[in-house]
């Protein structure tokens, strides 16, 4: 079974780790260079993008992160779809740059208009996730995938062996966007 790492610098954590270890896989908090080594996937989660970059930078990590992501897949989660971006907009701020992604920092609104959605569709089926100061996410390149969406607009994208989502679907009893990133993570040891 691979081992899933959350990177736990800052944001919503601990959720994604009761999903992965529900889908029988075993999952590590992520706080430094040694542990991304250790891993064999890696989601980065919602919380603060900026603070997220200021704790990397103020450990060293910011290098690592970015050299790790060429070599096992990552799924960034809101923040974390943000720091995977190439581009980042509203405002513009550095980014590890691993997909061909386009991210604008709180275009669904402030916190005040965070809502649930049960009307997210990822293969066909609904599935659903909390948008909280979401980005809109936008694909640069045709290599970039729509892997879900929302009221017609891609919300969860996918390049190789990476995927970003703008919603947060480890606040719900949902598991099918977990079990895909397993399934890649799997994939992608192969
Ligand atoms: N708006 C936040 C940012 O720019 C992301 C919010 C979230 O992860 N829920 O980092």
């Amino acid at each position: 079974m691979p081992r899933i790492g959350v990177l736990a610098l800052q944001g919503c954590v601990k959720l994604h780790q009761e999903k992965i270890q529900k889908l029988g896989a075993s999952s590590i908090l992520v706080k430094n260079k040694e542990d991304l080594f250790m891993v064999d996937g890696l989601i980065l989660p919602g919380g603060e993008s900026s603070t997220m970059i200021k704790i990397c930078d103020l450990f060293g990590l910011w290098n690592p992160l970015y050299e790790r992501g060429g070599q096992i897949p990552y799924w960034g989660v809101c923040a974390g779809s943000i720091l995977m971006a190439k581009e980042v907009l509203n405002p513009n701020q550095k980014s590890l740059a691993l997909m061909n992604v386009q991210a604008t920092r709180n275009a669904y609104g402030r916190q005040i208009q965070s809502f649930e959605s049960n009307a997210i569709v990822f293969q066909n089926k609904p599935t659903s996730g909390f948008f909280i100061r979401a980005p809109k996410l936008i694909a640069l390149s045709k290599d970039v995938q729509s892997l879900a969406t929302f009221e017609s607009e891609t919300v969860a994208w996918e390049e190789g062996m990476h995927m970003v989502s703008s919603f947060h679907p480890e606040l719900t009893d949902s598991c099918e966007m977990h079990s895909y990133f397993l399934s890649k993570v799997k994939d992608s040891a192969l």
